[in-house]
């Protein structure tokens, strides 16, 4: 007998854990465990928990298909588990190992007295696999995705095929998934939803995957995969992600889609990157990566936090992506720069405060992604974008956006504003604003900064905080 402690892997697809737990027993116990500390936690999030409560019931509906049950029970891992063991006589747990600073922790602390087993699968490579030369870990993206590559090529990549049938024991205890309100427009949750997505994504002669590299940016296409909540949950395996872009490499029609599904490849890599910087680096999750950047003196200004939360900063743009966020718990890549960078670099406020916006609201909210995508943005983290670098919130909109359907989607005010106007409705003449029903001031927000003395004053800050660290 088995367990497989299911954590970040609600998938029967290609999972080492449950793959190791059936070659050890001829019956398993799927085990979920309703963990009070990450529940309450302060990053917990209700969308991202509605969906891994929904994700819980579709993943119990398959395992019923084929003759088995999810087991839910409910407290600290270690008690729950030390139960299991006693009621079932189990040998082993198996678990995919995490890279979080609490997941190790608790993986310690079962392993002390239990036998727990961690196998890979959160990443394609286990986050401590690939180093340097020194066998030191890499802190810069380039070559860790060069040493990645290399390491991956030997790897054998075919998915584990998922069990036919599942022998889970009748009179185990379990309790009700919780009800959850489904908060997550735009994701049905489980790994048949995740399968289907991966599939219209990357299959065929004319999949998205090949126009990637063309549209990831535009805020206003659906062009990029979406599978960032999946993966979060592991609906699906990051192997099978990276398997399906090598194999549209390998069929792409022509060069340019061939390298389209290689730039798709490198937002994968940074994955694993970020995995790998939070396995080695632990203390990005409260502190700037760059030491020379952790003396920044930051604004406390809780209006501004609040405006920027709400989507009221009146720069369409920003305020689009924060209602589209607030509404669905997703946006894209390039609109989580576009705000971030509006929020450290024109507001001057901590980073830390977006970070943890992010994590209560994002269905994929990840600890080392967001670290690592807020970090990057704010100019402190490990490739850091140069410090001096602030995005121009008018110019990210008329590029990202360009005939404005993005904005005027999440900012109805904005809906009647002409094109010429949308990412800067400020400078509309009365007579438009009147004509458009949206005066500013009144109907939608002036500019909260001026966004050109916003950027000296944050790069004078910047570099107030190094030369002060500078011996
Ligand atoms: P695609 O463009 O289709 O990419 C495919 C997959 O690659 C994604 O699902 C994701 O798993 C991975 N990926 C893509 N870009 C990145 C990246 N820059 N860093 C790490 N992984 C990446 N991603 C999260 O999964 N969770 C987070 O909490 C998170 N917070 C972020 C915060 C900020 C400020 C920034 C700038 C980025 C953050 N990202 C985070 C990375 C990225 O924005 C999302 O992974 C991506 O937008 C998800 O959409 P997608 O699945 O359509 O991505």
């Amino acid at each position: 007998m088995a367990v497989w402690w299911i954590r970040r892997d609600l998938r029967l697809h290609d999972n080492p854990a449950l793959a190791a737990a059936l070659e050890r027993g001829r019956s398993v116990v799927p085990l979920f465990i309703l963990d009070p500390a990450l529940l309450s936690s302060p990053d917990a999030s209700p969308g991202r928990t509605a969906f891994l409560f929904a994700g819980l019931r579709t993943l119990d509906q398959d395992l019923r298909a084929r003759g088995g049950r999810l087991v839910v029970r409910r407290g600290r891992p270690h008690h729950v588990l030390a139960q299991v063991v006693r009621e079932t006589g189990a040998e082993v747990i198996v678990a995919q190992a995490d890279v979080s600073p609490y997941a190790r922790r608790r993986d310690a602390r079962v392993a002390a007295h239990l036998p727990l087993q961690l196998v890979g699968g959160v990443t394609v490579l286990p986050p401590d696999r690939v180093r340097g030369p020194e066998g030191s870990p890499y802190r810069i993206f380039t070559p860790f995705r060069r040493a990645w590559e290399a390491a991956v090529a030997t790897e054998h990549l075919a998915p584990i095929a998922p069990p036919s049938r599942l022998a889970v024991p009748e009179t185990l205890a379990t309790e009700e998934i919780p009800a959850s309100d489904p908060g997550f427009e735009g994701f049905p949750p489980g790994e048949q939803a995740a399968r289907k997505r991966l599939a219209a994504f990357a299959a065929g002669a004319d999949a998205p995957i090949y126009r990637y590299a063309a549209t990831r940016d535009r805020v206003d296409l659906d062009g990029t995969s979406r599978l960032s909540p999946y993966l979060r949950f592991g609906m699906v395996s990051a192997r099978e992600v990276l398997a399906a872009a090598h194999r549209a490499m390998h069929d792409a029609p022509d060069v340019s889609a061939c390298q389209s599904a290689r730039v798709y490849i490198g937002e994968l890599i940074w994955r694993e990157f970020y995995a790998a910087i939070l396995r080695h680096f632990p203390h990005v999750l409260e502190q700037e990566f760059r030491p020379a950047l952790r003396g920044i003196r930051w604004n406390d200004d809780l209006d501004g936090l609040a405006a920027w939360q709400a989507g009221l900063t009146g720069f369409p743009i920003v305020d689009a992506a924060m209602r589209q966020l607030a509404r669905t718990g997703w946006i894209p890549n390039r609109a989580r720069m576009i705000v971030a960078s509006f929020l450290v670099k024109d507001l001057l406020i901590d980073w830390r405060h977006g970070e943890q916006h992010f994590m209560r609201l994002l269905l994929d909210g990840d600890p080392a992604a967001n670290t690592g995508g807020w970090q990057w943005t704010a100019g402190v983290g490990t490739d850091a974008a140069p410090y001096f670098r602030a995005f121009n919130p008018t110019l990210q909109g008329r590029r990202a956006d360009p005939h404005g359907a993005y904005v005027r989607r999440w900012v109805p005010e904005l809906a009647r504003v002409p094109d010429r106007y949308i990412h800067e409705p400020w400078t509309m003449p009365s007579e438009t604003q009147r004509a458009a029903g949206c005066r500013i001031g009144r109907d939608y927000p002036a500019p909260l900064v001026d966004h050109a003395a916003a950027r000296v004053r944050a790069q004078a800050r910047y570099r107030a905080a190094r030369s002060v660290a500078r011996p």
